[in-house]
């Protein structure tokens, strides 16, 4: 019997590049000896996406597809596709053809070899990105590997085959918002790297911008690190053993009379200590936050249609 792959696509407005992404990779697949079926998680769009899954998915019996009832983010859609793909291993991959199917072949062959994970990352010279974006993603890379314990690629991507046993392992995490580039890292087994060149974006727009990446390298540290905390515990260690040097001072001012002078390092120094007793009150804050949404033990996604059982 072939093995199956199941293919899981996260859209998000994508209603002209579900046609085609379908399309490329049946292509793919026609080459090969392996059993496939594509599972779309439309992430709550607006536009005209959700009534293209069902079609195609009534023409298509490699099609299916899973309905959220909202926009839930990129990740929860990941997590409803894979609770859902039963092939020996999953591909994920973007609806924008940005993901090129023709790495398909080279994901499977590496995976026949015994690797459980075998994922693409950007590569440096990438032509279609722009300068701004190469610097914004080294930045967002640089951050993330820096504060958390994990070792991430620069430009690693979405874009990746995951063996079963780790699809199921990923099945039990119920984490509050998943960060599959970390937390697939984080489980470990065997891991291949394959540099790609992504392509230009089919149709549509990027879904994110800088408020967005911003938001995600937070999530990306906060999930994996406890390191902010220890960095503010240092900082407030350092600042307060630097004030003691300030008592001589304060003495020699107090003994020779002159204990009005000074106005203005002390507004200096309020101003500066108020922002930094702000900002570590903010991380614990993430922290705490992070608690609270866990202890809601809300699910991550909610399904509103869907062609699967
Ligand atoms: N996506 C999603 N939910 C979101 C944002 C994006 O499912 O809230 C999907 C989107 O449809 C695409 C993939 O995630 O298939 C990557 O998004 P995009 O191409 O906008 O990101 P970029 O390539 O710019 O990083
Ligand atoms: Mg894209």
């Amino acid at each position: 019997m072939k093995k199956k792959v199941s293919i899981v696509i996260p859209a998000f407005n994508e209603a002209t590049n579900i046609p085609k992404v379908t399309e490329a990779v049946a292509h793919v697949f026609s080459a090969l000896d392996y059993d496939f079926e594509i599972i779309f998680i439309d992430d709550g769009s607006t536009d005209a996406s959700a009534n293209v899954l069902r079609q195609l998915a009534a023409a298509n019996r490699q099609v299916s597809y899973i309905l959220l009832s909202r926009n839930f983010g990129k990740d929860s859609a990941l997590s409803a596709g894979l609770s859902k793909a039963h092939g020996d291993a999953v591909i994920t991959m973007d609806a924008d053809l940005q993901h090129p199917p023709t790495l398909i072949p080279a994901f499977l062959e590496h995976w026949e070899n015994g690797n459980e994970v075998v994922y693409a990352y950007r590569e440096s010279k990438n032509e279609h990105a722009s300068r701004m974006n190469k610097v914004s993603s080294g930045l967002f890379y640089s951050i993330i590997n820096n504060l958390s314990d994990l070792e991430l690629e620069d430009g690693i991507s979405d874009f990746r085959l995951l063996d079963k046993k780790v699809v199921d392992i990923l099945n039990t995490m119920s984490e509050d918002e998943p960060f599959f580039r970390g937390l697939i890292k984080w489980i470990g087994f065997a891991q291949k790297g394959l540099p790609y060149v992504p392509e230009e974006r089919h149709s549509g727009r990027s879904k994110y911008n800088t408020r967005q990446l911003t938001k995600l390298a937070i999530r990306g540290i906060t999930s994996f690190s406890t390191k902010p905390l220890y960095i503010a515990t240092y900082l407030g260690l350092s600042f307060s053993l630097l004030s003691l040097l300030y008592i001589p001072y304060i003495g020699y001012s107090y003994y020779f009379g002159h204990t009005i002078s000074g106005w203005s390092s002390i507004i200096a120094t309020i101003a500066f200590f108020g922002g930094l007793q702000l900002m570590i009150l903010g991380i614990i804050g993430l922290y705490l936050g992070k608690l609270f949404m866990q202890s809601k033990q809300r699910p991550h996604y909610i399904v509103k249609e869907s062609n699967l059982s």
